[in-house]
């Protein structure tokens, strides 16, 4: 037995799936993985994990894993040696750079990866390439939180740890569905919930796992969060509930944003939400009566043409009500992807550099202009929003994206595609042949989290580290290995041994990683940024400032202004988001057998009337039309949708109805995040049942 278990290696990794951020044990024997080994030193999810957690790492050995560079020839691709991959990679955006300007290429950087991975790549973005045209898929997802957040506390990141979360009085979930999207988070609210008497709010257009559990449980017309939220604002106003001390002392802009409330009267929240005006009373009172109190967000807030502004005033209500700066409260925006929240913190973003410093500042630009003895471009990139236009108009003619799914992700798809076979150049690192891939001309193989070292950090800021199990499957390297060898091909000459060095730049260069160190995060140590030079970390925000100068937070006006509508012939509206086994595109679940098993494939769910109505049942096959696109798909007729309210899980199992053929192009006015919620569609019936 001593034998047997000696040839039994046990790795600390952090999980590559949601941005809860458990870490584990990865127990292995040469490449097969014996099992997750929770442990209790585990800072976030002691002995939990989630079935994606536990299940969702056979996609590391699959047959379809990348593992040679491919180069386009006509319509096929053939393999290559990296020497003549990444040789034609430097000639190519070399001399686009050289033809159209630094500006005329883009780059889009992975979640998935780490965080010195996306340092590294905005820092060849910007010091190698020349151009802010840097965005990461949080373009996709939680920009406009993050927007809102600096609109009013000034730090875009959760105020607390899930820790907090788990001790507030109050949790208020606004179109979030935590128990499939962070499952572990969800069991620490579901048990102070059930033991600690913790009180629950679940505002949502499903009626999901947690919404059965709530204590208040509301179904808004879609894309009307601004006003039930203002109006909530104004009746604790108008009560004299507001916490006065905390605006006295804490707040600034209080009088011009009361003066913002007037139209949020109950008669008009009422008359647009679909609330009556008890529930606003009802949500109000529970407020007033909780001291304390947090908001968790998500997509279902964030992806909406008004997302940017339903989101600050999330955070102008928590302020009104004094409900940030104390344990168990403040505004929690959920982050998707593992690492969403740092790939946005080390700087793959267009106006930002690591940390949130603007490009824009002088100060800022001489700083990493002395470090990397280069000038930096001052204007702000495009986000891939824009990215996509360019291409259609004739300005972006490369690009070069990593870990990234955007020809599935990305919304209304069919344009997107569109696009990408306009590029004159197209570089795709993955460690799949995506769909995105598709359209490249050169396809690197990359490794995954298992294959490599690296930190990743969580929704609550924390950034832990996950160290390498295996070799490199074939001839894929990690990612970062990639940049620096196509970095030093252009002339680079960087000399990064291992990723600690990497972070060792970061944390001198960006004063809120000051402190951090591979040494402070060994095993299962971690920070919480921002990190004081002496490794002092910061797990709960704003308990003494906020993050403007002033040291105040702000209150912000906004206005409702009405969802995008496909029109009268699209009858039906069309919500989505993940399912618990699956993990947004499918890319690393669907080849994961313990899951693609249990979970073989999407499904639409149809409300038990509308079902009734057009007479399908369970197992039908329908076809969903929007004015972008259409898709097939089986029905599940299940409550919990209600009347004309659709669901369709995002994930896909072929690409064939994946919903981005549906979506628009509409997007969020402050942050360009794609308006995936507001779809209208109609619905034909193929098979009834
Ligand atoms: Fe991984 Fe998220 Fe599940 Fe934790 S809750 S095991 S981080 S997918």
């Amino acid at each position: 037995a001593a034998m047997r278990t000696s040839r039994i290696k046990r790795t600390k990794t952090v999980c590559t799936y949601c941005g809860v951020g458990c870490s584990f044990e990865v127990w292995t024997k040469g490449r097969e993985i014996l099992r997750i080994q929770p442990d209790e030193k585990a800072p976030v999810n002691g002995i939990s994990t989630c079935v994606k957690g536990k299940f969702g790492w056979d996609f590391v050995n699959s047959k379809e894993r990348l593992t040679k560079p491919l180069i386009r020839q006509g319509d096929k691709f053939i393999e290559s040696t990296w020497d003549e991959a990444l040789t034609l990679i430097a000639d190519k955006l070399g001399a686009i750079k050289e033809t159209h300007g630094p500006d005329s290429i883009g780059y889009i950087a992975s979640s998935k990866c780490s965080n010195e991975e996306n340092f590294l790549f905005q820092k060849f973005a910007r010091a190698v390439m020349g151009t802010n045209n840097v965005d990461n898929c949080s373009r996709y997802c939680q920009s406009p939180a993050t927007a809102g957040l600096l609109r009013t506390v000034g730090i875009g990141g959760d105020s607390g740890t899930i820790r907090d979360i788990a001790g507030s009085e109050l949790v208020m979930v606004i179109g979030a569905n935590p128990a499939e999207s962070h499952p572990v988070l969800a069991t620490r609210v579901k048990r102070a919930h059930k033991l600690h008497g913790q009180k629950l709010i679940v505002i949502d257009l499903r009626k999901h796992e947690l919404a059965e559990r709530a204590d208040l449980f509301l179904r808004p017309k879609p894309g009307t969060d601004l006003i039930w939220l203002s109006a909530v604002t104004k009746y604790i106003l108008d009560q004299g509930w507001e916490d006065k001390a905390f605006l006295e002392a804490r707040v600034e802009g209080v009088e011009a944003y009361i003066q913002s409330l007037q139209k949020y009267t109950l008669a008009y929240a009422a008359e647009y939400t679909g609330f009556t005006q008890e529930d606003i009373i009802q949500i109000a009172t529970m407020i007033h009566t909780s001291k304390s109190v947090c908001a968790l967000w998500a997509m279902g807030v964030t992806q909406h043409t008004g997302a940017t502004d339903t989101s600050t005033a999330i955070c102008n209500l928590l302020l009104i009500t004094g409900n940030f700066g104390r344990p168990g409260t403040g505004a929690y925006p959920l982050r998707g992807h593992n690492n969403v929240q740092g790939a946005c913190d080390f700087g793959t973003m267009p106006a930002w550099f690591p940390g949130y410093e603007a490009v824009q500042s002088e100060s800022v630009r001489n700083r990493y202009e002395k470090a990397w003895g280069v000038k930096l471009p001052e204007k702000p990139g495009l986000n891939n929003h824009q990215m996509v236009e360019a291409i259609h108009e004739g300005k972006l003619k490369a690009m070069y994206l990593f870990g990234e799914d955007m020809a599935l992700v990305d919304s209304n798809v069919n344009h997107v595609h569109a696009a990408f076979n306009q590029l004159d150049f197209f570089v795709v690192q993955d460690i799949f042949f995506s769909k995105t891939a598709q359209f490249a001309d050169v396809v690197l193989p990359a490794s995954p989290s298992l294959e490599k070292e690296g930190t990743y950090t969580n929704t609550e800021r924390r950034i832990q580290r996950f160290y390498q199990v295996f070799e490199p499957l074939g001839d894929s390297k990690p990612d970062w290995v990639i940049f620096q060898e196509l970095a030093n091909r252009l002339g680079a000459g960087w000399s990064y041994k291992q990723p600690g060095d990497i972070m060792a730049e970061a944390a001198s260069l960006a004063p809120i990683f000051a402190g951090v160190s591979y040494e402070r995060l060994e095993a299962w140590n971690s920070l919480v940024w921002p990190v004081a030079p002496n490794g002092q970390d910061t797990p709960l925000l704003f308990t003494k400032k906020f993050g403007f100068p002033s040291g105040k937070a702000k209150l912000f006006p906004v206005a409702w202004t009405p969802p995008y509508e496909a029109g009268v012939d699209f009858d039906l509206h069309l919500n989505n988001g993940r399912l618990l086994e699956h993990f947004h595109e499918g890319n690393m679940t669907y080849k994961s057998e313990g899951i693609s098993h249990k979970v073989p494939r999407e499904w639409l769910e149809v409300s038990p009337e509308l079902a009734e109505e057009r007479g399908i049942q369970s197992g039908a096959l329908v076809r969903l039309t929007s004015p972008y696109g259409h898709v097939k798909v089986r029905v599940e007729v299940t409550d919990r949708v209600k009347g004309n309210e659709l669901y369709l899980t995002m994930n896909s199992a072929e690409g064939d109805s994946a919903v981005n053929y549906l979506t628009s192009s509409y997007h969020d006015r402050i942050t360009h995040t794609p308006s995936y919620k507001e779809m209208g569609v109609k619905m034909d019936i193929l098979e009834p049942k």
